[in-house]
């Protein structure tokens, strides 16, 4: 049950543009940018006000895309998607956009995100007859769209949205509207931003509004649902918003560090967790290293925090896809080797910090460490800016299953000794919320941290709780 649950995760980047000229080639930079949250597939589909036009591949972003295709999609609006699918869905009918034709326009639609009534939804609407084509959670949201009694496509929208229990950020496209809402927690963050001719951007992460010369306005409330059209913007909510439930990893792994999510910076945001982390944990060595790309800004705050000098421990190899992408243990050992290497004139007879992000599996920090002794460490004090992940998102991001994760069976002294660590130290919950400083009251200050506490944010549907237990 949870391998289909899985099969339908989805951690993904969407990115959509409403009124500009060359609004395909915005979308593909646009994505382009957003490639580290989804490398197996995407799509852009752009509406030139009477029909869409759509092309989707399997692969990255310059594999899919060249400037004939983007040529051939017309039209100054646009949304799309990069993928990056668990095993089961990763076929070409699952890369998004989706594209639904019907007599009364076409629709196309962007998720990032994972719903968690989606199979119930599915039963629901299978027994009243409807067919999918698709594994997708977003091809649900389809189905209720349709079958919603709304009188304008935006009543449908909301009631559909209202529908859903999960993560969801979404963008809809039609010929002439462009329609984006947020689940009612904010789980997964999406900003509206505008470029210098006055056209609107939105995109998972605002690293991608820079490229494309835009400017960050705001992010999309949770529980909010924004219209685009010709004549201009409007908001409304199609539910109340619920207590705010930021995804923590969002900030801890997932997010590029020149990204802003709520108003705070991500690579500040880690080198505060590398800070609290040399406050939580403290270790005489003689050279701190990190983890590209995600652990870099962690590893400078301890190092700066520590006065232990930083230095460029292990150097990765750009060309090779992210470990978690290849399905067996065994091709994800082999991933690891592959992607770094330990720089031996920088470790050589040196105690070593190693600050890494998080541990799932932990084949990465094992690895690493091996590594590391083999150019020369006399010692290795790993350090993860992260609490113990013990339980599995139900939210989009591939955190594994229960089995798998490390943490949920043995104790950070088991965990030490597997690895092949002289110590290990996680941040605590509280070094993480606090370092993060999201502008929200609460004790975890607007942040989802369910994996680390197994206190999920939103019910979660029969089927998921089985699978739990
Ligand atoms: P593992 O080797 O299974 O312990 O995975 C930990 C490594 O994967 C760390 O270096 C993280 O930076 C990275 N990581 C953490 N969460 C994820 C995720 N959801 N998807 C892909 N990689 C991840
Ligand atoms: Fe993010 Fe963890 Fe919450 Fe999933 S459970 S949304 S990975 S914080």
């Amino acid at each position: 049950m949870l391998y289909d649950i899985r099969g339908m995760n989805e951690e993904c980047g969407v990115f959509g543009v409403f009124g500009h000229i060359e609004a395909s080639h915005l979308a593909y930079y646009g994505l382009h940018s957003l490639q580290h949250r989804g490398q197996e597939g995407t799509g852009i589909v752009t509406a030139d006000g009477e029909r869409l036009h759509a092309k989707r591949g399997l692969g990255l972003v310059t594999e899919v895309f060249d400037e004939t295709s983007l040529d051939a999609l017309t039209g100054n609006h646009a949304i799309g998607h990069v993928r990056y699918s668990t095993a089961g869905g990763n076929t070409l009918e699952n890369v998004q956009p989706l594209h639904f034709k019907s007599l009364t326009g076409d629709l196309a639609m962007a998720h990032n995100g994972n719903l968690v009534n989606a199979n119930e939804l599915k039963h629901m609407l299978e027994a009243e007859g409807a067919i999918f084509q698709t594994t997708s959670d977003t091809e649900v949201v389809a189905h209720l769209i349709k079958r919603s009694r709304g009188n304008s496509l935006k009543e449908r929208i909301a009631d559909s949205l209202a529908r859903l229990v999960g993560a969801f950020a979404f963008l809809f496209l039609t010929e002439d509207a462009l329609y984006v809402g947020v689940d009612v927690h904010g789980l997964r963050p999406l900003s509206l931003g505008q470029t210098e001719d006055g056209a609107y951007v939105f995109a998972s992460e605002t690293c991608a509004f820079d490229v494309v010369g835009a400017t960050y306005v705001r992010d999309v409330e949770p529980g909010e649902l924004l219209m685009v059209t010709n004549e201009g913007i409007t908001s409304e909510r199609f539910s109340e918003a619920a207590v705010r439930a930021m995804c923590s990893m969002e900030y801890i792994y997932f997010s590029r560090p020149d990204s802003i999510i709520d108003g705070i910076n991500v690579h500040t945001a880690r080198k505060a967790m590398g800070k609290k982390m040399f406050e939580e944990a403290p270790v005489e060595a003689d050279v701190v290293t990190g983890v590209p790309d995600s652990s870099i800004s962690a590893a400078i705050g301890y190092a700066e925090a520590s006065g232990i000098p930083y230095e460029m421990g292990l150097i990765k190899n750009r060309y090779v896809g992210r470990t978690f992408i290849q399905p067996s243990q065994e091709l994800r050992e082999r991933g690891v080797k592959m992607k770094l290497s330990a720089l031996r004139g920088v470790v050589n007879g040196k105690r070593v910090i190693m600050v890494d992000d998080s541990i799932v599996r932990g084949t990465t920090s094992r690895r690493i460490v091996t590594l590391l002794r083999e150019a020369g460490a006399t010692e290795v004090h790993v350090r993860i800016t992260s609490p113990p992940i013990k339980h599995p998102c139900y939210y989009g991001i591939d955190t594994s299953t229960k089995e798998e994760l490390i943490a949920a069976t043995k104790s950070i002294e088991e965990i030490r000794e597997e690895i092949g660590a002289d110590s290990l130290a996680f941040l605590t919950l509280d070094g993480t919320v606090e370092a993060i400083d999201r502008p929200f009251e609460g004790a975890l200050r607007g942040q989802c941290a369910a994996c680390f506490t197994g206190l999920y944010p939103t019910e979660l549907a029969e089927l998921v709780t089985e699978t739990k237990a």
